[in-house]
């Protein structure tokens, strides 16, 4: 359609819907304008930014009507851009938002219309809950920035204190960031591809207030370890584990193939209910802990065992669900595509007592079809795969196989959306879905589905 607006046009709008986004809609003459900032139900003026063939964009300048579920944040960039989309409305709002978004995914791309969605388990306490931070690290002024990126641009906006993550883990962040500033440590310059500190990672034990800290250079070797390593022990009483990642590569990817102890252990401990974890540097690891628990207790339950169940866990990470579920089940079995997490699940398993789970390491998709093909089987399976959801060929051998349940656990509606139908048109029925909270303040939205054959 021919837009009826121009770039840089100022317009009053009435706001009518929210993306999965966290962006507002306001329709002109039918045609959709997307806007940062703005609520449903709110009026206001926008300036138009660009305009496309069948939706644009606009700026919010002032807004007329404000929602019953616009809370009042600080106006600073790092709250701006600190990947805290949702953060200026009311969590009730945003819990009534990811219900929504979980709904809607159901019913437009699975096409599954009676499906029973119970409300999103949301937290008590929705700020400060990450265990986990990967920052970009550039420079301005002669010192060392870290942060986030501005939306759409490597511009690293310099950030002191993220209100999603634990205080830990942003004080980690800072005093690595000033002891590298004070010994001169360059950043990284990714259009030079020069420079050495190119992220700082700080994950941390909430259950045992271990921290770990990751140095990620382009550089194998660096000025001034030892001494960096000192003054971190120094600084960061709770730092039990310091390690240097050396990514030599032009790449978007944040870490490299060589990962090195610069001192301390080479993993933390974390306990998920009284399962304790080792997790290292490469390992993926929940960043929600307090949500985790409610988020695998739900998935515990839906997996309805009685002890005389196989299980697979498929996408098992460092193991979490799989000894979960272990100490319910007569075997289980993960499967996870990252070598380091298997042998973190592996001394998981042995530092809990848990001798009925296995790992392999490889592709769901190839490991488990060539389990099936030779003749196993399994009472219950478990995916919990990322964003992108599951490979096609999984899919095919779960309904080749037959496992009485399926729990899956994902990250992202709309590929759950996609591939519930998949199971669905393969003879299974989804029973119930449960969103959980896991990413508060944010526009990722999690859920667990419960499917019987
Ligand atoms: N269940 C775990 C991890 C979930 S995250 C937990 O709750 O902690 C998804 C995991 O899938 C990651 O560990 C990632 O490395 C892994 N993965 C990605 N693609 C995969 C594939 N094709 N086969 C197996 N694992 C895969």
């Amino acid at each position: 359609m021919q837009a009826p607006v121009q770039k840089n046009q100022t317009l009053e709008v009435t706001f009518e819907d929210l993306t999965h986004d966290g962006n507002a809609v306001a329709k002109v003459e039918g045609y959709p304008l997307f806007v940062a900032g703005a609520l449903p139900g709110e009026t206001g003026r926008i300036q138009v930014t660009k305009v496309n063939k069948g939706y644009g964009f606009g700026r919010l300048i002032e807004l007329f009507e404000k929602s019953q579920h616009r809370i009042d944040v600080p106006a600073s960039e790092a709250h701006k851009y600190g990947g805290t989309q949702l953060q200026h409305i009311s969590y009730e709002g945003q819990l009534q938002f990811k219900e929504k978004q979980v709904r809607e995914a159901l019913t437009r791309i699975g096409k599954l219309e009676d499906v029973k969605v119970h409300p999103v388990l949301g937290m008590k306490e929705p700020w400060y809950y990450r265990n986990k931070a990967q920052v970009p690290v550039g420079e301005k002024d002669g010192k060392l920035i870290a942060g986030f990126f501005k939306p759409r641009s490597h511009e690293i906006v310099d950030t002191d204190e993220s209100i999603i993550q634990l205080p830990a883990v942003n004080e980690a962040i800072q005093t690595v960031k000033e002891i590298c500033s004070e010994l001169g440590i360059k950043a990284y310059d990714e259009t030079a591809h020069k420079g050495t500190l190119r992220h700082i990672m700080a994950r941390y034990g909430k259950t045992t207030g271990e921290l770990m800290v990751v140095l990620i250079t382009r550089t194998a070797d660096f000025p001034h370890k030892n001494q960096i390593v000192e003054e971190l022990i120094s600084r960061l009483p709770n730092v039990k584990s310091i390690v240097h990642n050396i990514n030599t590569k032009r790449t978007n990817v944040i870490m490299g193939e060589t990962t090195k102890v610069l001192w301390g252990n080479e993993v933390i401990y974390d306990y998920i209910g009284d399962v304790k974890f080792a997790i290292s540097a490469r390992s993926f690891y929940q960043v929600n802990p307090v949500q985790t628990k409610v988020l695998y207790d739900k998935a515990l339950q839906y997996a309805g065992l009685t002890g005389s169940e196989t299980v697979i866990d498929a996408y098992c990470g460092i193991g979490t669900i799989s000894l979960f579920l272990a100490q319910k089940a007569r075997h289980v079995f993960g499967v996870e595509i990252v070598p380091e997490a298997i042998e973190d699940a592996k001394r998981n398993a042995e530092l809990n007592e848990i001798d009925n789970a296995e790992f392999a390491v490889g592709k769901a998709e190839d490991i488990i079809t060539e389990w099936y093909n030779q003749g196993n089987k399994a009472d219950v399976l478990v995916v919990d795969p990322p964003r992108k959801g599951c490979d096609e060929a999984l899919l095919q051998t779960i309904i080749d196989m037959k496992p009485k349940k399926v729990v899956y656990v994902s990250c992202n509606p709309a590929t759950l959306a996609r591939d519930l139908r998949i199971l669905e048109d393969g003879g299974y029925k989804t029973v119930e879905v449960q969103p959980v909270d896991m990413f508060p303040q944010t526009t990722h939205c999690e859920a667990v589905a419960w499917l019987e054959f």
